[in-house]
C-alpha cells in the first residue's frame, strides 16, 4: 500500500473500500502532507517512544508516526475502517490497532502493558464532536503523558491557550493549563481536509508539567469551584458558586474567601487567575460539608 498523505491517495482509498464517511465520528481525514509533516515534527517523537493515535481514519498519520516511533497504538470507533487500517498499514509492525470508543478504553491500562507504565505521546486529529471530553479524560484520569500534539477547532484551541479577562477564558483553559503548558503549532484551513468540514482548525501541543504550577488540597474540588464560578457567565463569581449549591458554601463563605484575597465581591470567574481559583478553592475547602 502507498504512502498517503495526498488527496489523490486518499480518494483512491475510499474508493477501493467504497468507505462512506460517517458525520457522526467527526470523520475529516487529513489530505495535505505539510501539514501532517508539522504535526510529525512538533509532536517530536523517538525511537524510543510509545505513541497513541486516536481515531487513525485510514491510517494516514499512523504510517508516519510508525516510521518515527517505537511503537504506536491506534484506537479507532469506525468498525468499517479496521480493513482499511489492515491494509494501509500492513507495512508496518511496530502498529497495533484496537477497535474501540476512546471515552470507554482504559487508557491507564494501555500505559501499563505497552510501556511499563512510563509517560507516552499523544498525537491525534481529533473528531471535533467530543474533544473536550478526551482532553479531560486524558488528564483528570492521570494517564501517563508527555504531550499530546492535536488538531482541534481553532475556537476551542483559542479556548485552551487564553488568560484571564479574554472572552474565550473558561473551565477548559484553566484545567488544561493547571495539567500542561498549550503552545500553537499551526492554523489549519478547512480545506486540508476530506470532506471539508465547516471550521477552521489548529494543531496544538500540550506538554505536561510534572508538577502542576499551583497547589491545591483537593483538585476535583478545585475543578468543581472552577465549574461553578463560570456556569453562568454573565453572573458574578458568588452567585455562580452559590447557586452550585455545594454543602457547607453559601454566599457568606464565598464573600469571605474573596474578601480575604483582597478581590472585590462582584468578580466574575474570568478574571481570575489560576492561582487565584487555587487559594479561592483552598480557602472553601475548610468550609466544606462533606455528605455523609
Ligand atoms: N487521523 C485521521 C486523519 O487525520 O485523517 C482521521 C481523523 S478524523 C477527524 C477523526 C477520527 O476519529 C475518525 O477516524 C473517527 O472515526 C474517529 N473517532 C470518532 N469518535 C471516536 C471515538 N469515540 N473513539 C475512537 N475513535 C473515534
Amino acid at each position: 500500500m502507498a504512502t498517503l498523505g495526498s488527496r489523490r491517495s486518499t480518494a483512491e482509498v475510499i474508493e477501493k473500500y467504497h468507505f462512506n464517511f460517517q458525520k457522526k465520528f467527526g470523520q475529516n481525514f487529513l489530505v495535505d502532507s505539510n501539514i501532517l509533516d508539522k504535526i510529525i515534527e512538533s509532536a517530536q517523537i523517538t525511537r524510543e517512544d510509545c505513541v497513541l493515535e486516536i481515531g487513525p481514519g485510514i491510517g494516514t498519520m499512523t504510517q508516519r508516526l510508525a516510521e518515527e516511533a517505537r511503537e504506536v497504538v491506534a484506537v479507532e470507533i469506525d468498525r468499517n475502517l479496521i480493513p482499511v487500517l489492515e491494509d494501509t498499514l500492513s507495512a508496518y509492525a511496530n502498529v497495533t490497532v484496537i477497535n474501540a470508543d476512546i471515552l470507554k478504553f482504559d487508557l491507564n491500562r494501555l500505559v501499563e502493558e505497552r510501556n511499563g507504565g512510563r509517560p507516552i505521546k499523544v498525537v491525534a486529529n481529533l473528531p471535533y464532536y467530543i474533544t473536550t471530553p478526551i482532553i479531560m479524560a486524558l488528564f483528570e484520569k492521570h494517564v501517563p503523558l508527555q504531550s499530546v500534539t492535536i488538531m482541534v477547532q481553532k475556537e476551542v484551541a483559542d479556548r485552551m491557550q487564553e488568560g484571564p479577562g479574554t472572552k474565550d477564558y473558561g473551565a477548559l483553559s484553566l484545567a488544561v493549563q493547571y495539567y500542561a503548558k498549550p503552545e500553537i503549532v499551526t492554523r489549519v484551513p478547512a480545506s486540508c481536509f476530506m470532506p471539508k468540514p465547516n471550521v477552521d482548525s489548529t494543531v496544538i501541543r500540550l506538554t505536561r508539567y510534572e508538577n502542576p504550577p499551583v497547589e491545591t488540597a483537593d483538585e476535583a474540588w478545585l475543578f468543581a469551584v472552577i465549574r461553578a464560578s463560570f456556569n453562568q457567565r454573565r453572573k458574578t463569581l458568588v452567585n455562580g458558586l452559590t447557586n452550585a449549591g455545594y454543602p457547607g458554601i453559601g454566599r457568606q463563605q464565598v464573600e469571605e474567601a474573596l474578601s480575604g484575597m483582597g478581590l472585590a465581591l462582584t468578580v466574575r470567574g474570568e478574571t481570575l487567575t489560576l492561582e487565584q481559583f487555587a487559594e479561592l478553592s483552598n480557602r472553601l475547602s475548610g468550609r466544606r460539608k462533606k455528605s455523609g
